[in-house]
């Protein structure tokens, strides 16, 4: 195919779209791939199609290779299998929800689980008719609450998704590798660099779950990850539990006096002063030793709002998205959940909680706060606060703090969460090794889902013994539009993109640089010549453009090479230019298609 940029439906900009904090969003909005609607809503002109439609032939192949196959599914559905898994809720304020005439309630599918199990339970009944994969590739409604950086978090974007369905829980193992490793030949022929990382499987449910992560520092996601060879999200990190120790002889608790002492930092100033320890009892207390108690608000999907409050040593931050991930367990209602830090409102509302002084309560299973008409809060400790350790913390009294307060002992806990921060430098669990940190774009995501959405819809079928079984199942995503941003991220200049020849949408841009009708005729002839062999091209044959707009154009653009053809055709030569690199060349004109069909072919 030969796009004449003379007719081509495509204006590119010199200015910066006002609202692009990233190259990606900033440089599709420029060369003319990407228009916005509305905030996370975007058009796709001609050259954007045709690099999604190379994003999604490479998805489809690979699925194809691995025996799914494709199916459609409308995105405008009705609630009632969203409100039989309890989905219309839990979604929270994310769902599209719209009335038909009838006063009918719908949503815009926000991803698909629901109507691929209802699709299975419709046709199939036999454990003979698995296992099944199948996928498609469709827009995905979401109302995020930060729709951000262009298509990277889009409101609608474009998702493949698939489900897989098996009779036994090594089927569903089978399933889950089969498309671990499609999703990795997927992301190797787009030239995007991924690292599966352990993930929480958070409002889908589920257990095994891994997140294919693009490393970059604009990405969103924290990730971790050791030498030795463990990588996870930093929602799905867990401690390395110290050993519990035996309490029989630790001394008694001992309440002292602390004035002025609201911050970690004054409290370990205080207890030095107050309590010098020697070296041999572990030397000087720094905030390590001591127990902070935190004030969490959580907002349920419903709307209501929880007071939580979690322990952790006072050497650590509180991660709110690690909290996020993980307090699911422990609350009502499953969901989307917010966890913020509670604010004056929620205090007010709590007046037994004693600001800068809270701790634990004082007995094991007392309310929080030990206090006699306390509310009983809901009260969760990191990992790392195991029976027998002692420590500093509030004595709900102002001014006050307790001292060798032991776990277990003097005090207990509702249950026990992952919430604090990681740092560089942590263990890694599995033994692997220190932790560093990085940032990633999450890219796809795979989950074993198991039964919950099956039992919920009562997908069963009969196995080999003629009995009922709730078929068990898996589901694998990959952000479509999403890698389009990513790879435009990942592969621009200055000057503009720079597409991997997988998805570029050209193979060649040929641009007639000069007056003269010979240069036309000549750059026509190649434009042609380079489509019969196969290529697609672009072909810059405006008139009365400069031939400096044309080649900031076709930098812009980012066609991996461009040919020129200008003042050196009265010397028999065009220039080829490789867009990466930069590197230019005169080649005659007579071997220029052999040339860049190479070029092509090479890479
Ligand atoms: P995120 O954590 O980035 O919000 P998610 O975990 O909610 O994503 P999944 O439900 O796992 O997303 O969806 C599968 C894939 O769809 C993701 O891995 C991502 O590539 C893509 N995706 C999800 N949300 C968006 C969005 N708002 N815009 C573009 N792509 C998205
Ligand atoms: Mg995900």
């Amino acid at each position: 195919m030969v796009l004449r940029l003379s007719k081509l439906f495509l204006r590119t900009l010199r200015e910066d779209p006002a609202d692009a904090e990233v190259a990606s969003h900033r440089l599709l909005v420029r060369a003319g791939y990407i228009r916005r609607a509305a905030p996370g809503i975007y058009t796709w002109l001609p050259l954007g199609l045709s690099v999604l439609r190379k994003v999604e032939r490479i998805i489809r192949e690979e699925m194809d290779a691995i025996g799914a196959q494709e199916v459609h599914f409308p995105a405008l559905l009705p609630k009632e299998p969203y409100e039989a898994t309890n989905r219309w809720t839990e979604y929270g304020e994310g769902l599209f929800r719209l009335k038909d005439r009838k006063g009918g309630d719908y949503l815009l599918a926000p991803t698909h689980e629901e109507m691929f199990t209802l699709l299975v339970k419709d046709l199939y009944s036999s454990y003979k008719d698995l296992p099944l994969s199948i996928y498609q590739i469709q827009n995905k409604y979401r109302d995020e609450a930060r729709p951000r950086a262009g298509l990277l978090r889009g409101r609608e974007f474009i998702m493949k998704d698939s489900y897989s369905f098996d009779v036994d829980d090594a089927g569903l193992d089978a399933s889950y590798a089969a498309h671990r490793a499609a999703y990795l030949k997927i992301f190797e022929r787009l030239g995007l660099d991924v690292i599966p990382v352990a993930a929480t499987a958070g409002a889908m449910g589920g257990s095994r779950s891994e997140e294919f992560l693009h490393p970059t520092e604009i990405g969103e996601d924290t990730f971790v990850r050791s030498a030795g060879g463990y990588a996870a999200n930093v929602e799905a990190v867990t401690t390395v539990v110290p050993a519990e120790i035996d309490f029989t002889d630790a001394p008694a608790a001992e309440i002292r006096d602390t004035p002025n002492t609201p911050t970690i930092e004054t409290l370990v100033d205080a207890a030095n002063q107050l309590v010098p320890r020697s070296e041999a009892d572990g030397g000087a207390w720094t905030a390590a030793d001591t127990l902070k108690n935190v004030v969490l608000a959580v907002t349920l999907p419903t709307g209501e709002r929880q007071i939580v409050v979690i322990g952790v040593p006072g050497d650590r931050g509180v991660d709110l998205k690690r909290v996020e991930a993980n307090i699911g367990a422990y609350l009502p209602v499953a969901g989307e959940i917010t966890v913020e830090a509670a604010g004056d409102e929620d205090l007010a509302k709590n007046p037994l909680i004693v600001r800068g002084y809270l701790g634990p309560g004082m007995s094991v299973g007392a309310p929080l706060l030990g206090l006699e008409g306390a509310a009983k809060l809901l009260y969760l400790v990191d990992p790392r606060i195991v029976s027998g350790t002692a420590w500093v913390t509030g004595a709900n009294m102002a001014g006050k703090h307790v001292f060798g307060l032991v776990a277990g002992r003097d005090f207990g806990w509702d249950g026990v969460i992952e919430c604090t921060e990681v740092r560089a430098g942590d263990e890694a669990p599995d033994g692997s090794g220190p932790l560093e940190t990085a940032r990633g774009i999450e890219m796809g995501h795979i989950f074993q889902l198991g039964r919950k959405y099956a039992e919920a819809l009562e997908l069963k079928v009969l196995d080999q013994n003629g009995k009922q079984v709730v078929v068990t199942m898996g589901s694998y995503g990959v952000g479509v539009t999403r890698a389009v941003a990513a790879l435009a991220e990942a592969n621009h200049d200055g000057k503009g993109l720079v597409w991997p020849r997988s998805v570029a949408p050209a193979d060649v841009h040929v641009v007639a640089v000069g007056r003269g009708d010979e240069i036309f005729a000549a750059a026509e002839q190649l434009a042609l010549e380079l489509e019969a062999a196969g290529l697609d091209v672009i072909y810059d044959d405006r008139p009365k453009v400069s031939p400096g707009v044309k080649f900031g154009d076709a930098e812009l653009v980012g066609v991996p090479t461009i040919l020129a053809v200008g003042r050196g055709l009265v010397d028999g030569v065009v220039e080829i230019k490789d867009r990466r690199s930069g590197e230019a060349e005169n080649v005659a004109v007579d071997k220029a298609v052999d040339f860049v069909v190479n070029a092509v072919r090479s890479s």
